[in-house]
C-alpha cells in the first residue's frame, strides 16, 4: 500500500491532509504484498521456482592403460588433466532455469580418494529480479574400463596385414627399418587426428619380411600409399585374407559390435584345457567354432550357468549375446 501525495494538496478539500489510499491496487495471493495484475509477487514466484537442480553424483570413466575418457558411449583422447574434466563434469550437472539471469557457478574441488572427489557448488543469479543464491555438493566418482581401442589392441584386432616384400629378395634392414618407421608415423598421425581404432597391433619380422598387422583399413592403406610414395614400389590390397579362420572372422565382427570376447587361439592347447581355463576366469558365455559346426553355419554356445550346451547360427549371434 503505498501512499502517495495528493494532487489537491494545495487546495485539498476532503480532509485527507494531503494523502490518499490507493483503492484499486493488486495484491499477492500468497503473501498479501502488492503485486501486478494479482499475479504472485517475485519474492513468492522465486520461492515456488526450481531455479536450480543438481545431479547428486557423476560417473567419470577412463581406461585404465591409456588414460582416455568416455563420453556417453565413445571414448577420446583427452588431453587435458583430472582437474579439468571434473571442472567440466561438475558444470555439467548443474541445470539452470531458463529465466536465471548472470547465473555464476563457483566449484571447490575436494579430492576425497584416487577415485572420487566432491564438487561443492555455489550457484547464484538474479531471478525476477531478486538475488538467488544455492550450494550442492557433486560426487565425481571415476571408474575404470579398457576403452575400445586398447579392447582391440590387448585381444590382438587386427583389421590387415602389410607384407613388406621385395621382389625376388629379401627388402634389406634399411628398407625395413624405413618402413617400419614410416608406419609408425602414418599411425601417429591418424591417432592424432582422433582415429582411435587407427593402430598398429604389431610388427612381426617374419621370414619372408616385415608383417605390420593393422587395426583398420583406413591405416594401411595409408600406410601403403605412403610406403610406395617414399620407398618406391606398388601395392595391392586383398580384401580377404587367405587362411582366415572363422573364428577370428566372427571376433573381429564381435569386437566391432562392442562385445568383449576374448579369443583363445592358443597353439598346442587341447580343447579341453581351454575349456578348463574358461571356467577358471569366469568366462560367462563360451562359444566354440569347428569344422562340424560351421558345416551348419553355427557357434557351440554354452552359458556357465547352464550345463547344456546349444547350437546357434552365427547370423543370430548377435542379437542372443545382446
Ligand atoms: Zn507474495
Ligand atoms: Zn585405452
Amino acid at each position: 500500500m503505498s501512499p502517495h501525495v495528493c494532487e489537491y494538496m494545495e487546495s485539498c478539500t476532503h480532509n485527507c491532509y494531503g494523502y490518499e489510499m490507493k483503492i484499486t491496487q493488486s495484491i499477492c495471493p500468497r503473501c498479501g504484498s502488492s503485486s501486478d495484475n494479482g499475479n504472485l509477487c517475485n519474492t513468492c514466484l522465486v520461492q515456488e521456482t526450481e531455479w536450480v537442480t543438481c545431479d547428486p553424483r557423476i560417473i567419470l570413466i577412463r581406461c585404465q592403460s591409456c588414460g582416455s575418457i568416455k563420453h556417453q558411449s565413445s571414448w577420446s583422447d583427452e588431453l587435458c588433466d583430472r582437474e579439468d574434466i571434473e571442472y567440466k563434469s561438475a558444470v555439467s550437472a548443474v541445470h539452470l532455469h531458463a529465466d536465471l539471469a548472470f547465473p555464476k557457478i563457483e566449484i571447490q574441488l575436494e579430492r576425497n580418494s584416487e577415485n572420487r572427489t566432491f564438487a561443492h557448488l555455489k550457484v547464484c543469479g538474479m531471478l525476477y529480479g531478486i538475488p538467488v543464491e544455492k550450494e550442492y555438493t557433486t560426487e565425481l566418482l571415476w571408474q575404470s574400463e579398457a576403452c575400445d581401442r586398447c579392447r582391440r589392441l590387448h585381444g590382438n584386432y587386427y583389421e590387415g596385414i602389410i607384407q613388406i616384400r621385395a621382389e625376388g629378395r629379401r627388402a634389406t634392414y634399411e628398407e625395413e627399418e624405413r618402413s617400419r618407421e614410416i608406419a609408425l608415423l602414418v599411425e601417429q598421425e591418424l591417432q592424432e587426428s582422433g582415429d582411435r581404432l587407427s593402430f598398429i597391433t604389431k610388427i612381426d619380422e617374419g621370414r619372408e619380411g616385415l608383417d605390420i598387422v593393422v587395426g583398420s583399413q583406413t591405416l594401411g592403406e595409408q600406410i601403403s600409399r605412403t610406403l610406395t610414395k617414399r620407398l618406391g614400389g606398388r601395392y595391392s590390397m586383398h580384401p580377404t585374407l587367405v587362411g582366415e579362420k572363422e573364428g577370428k572372422k566372427l571376433y573381429r565382427d564381435l569386437q566391432k559390435t562392442g562385445i568383449e570376447v576374448l579369443y583363445d587361439d592358443r597353439k598346442g592347447k587341447s580343447a579341453g584345457e581351454k575349456f578348463a581355463d574358461c571356467d577358471l576366469i569366469g568366462i560367462p558365455i563360451r562359444l566354440v567354432i569347428s569344422e562340424k559346426t560351421l558345416k551348419q553355419n553355427c557357434v557351440e554356445l554354452k552359458k556357465r550357468s547352464e550345463k547344456k550346451t546349444k547350437l546357434i547360427k552365427i547370423p543370430n549371434i548377435k542379437r542372443i549375446l545382446n
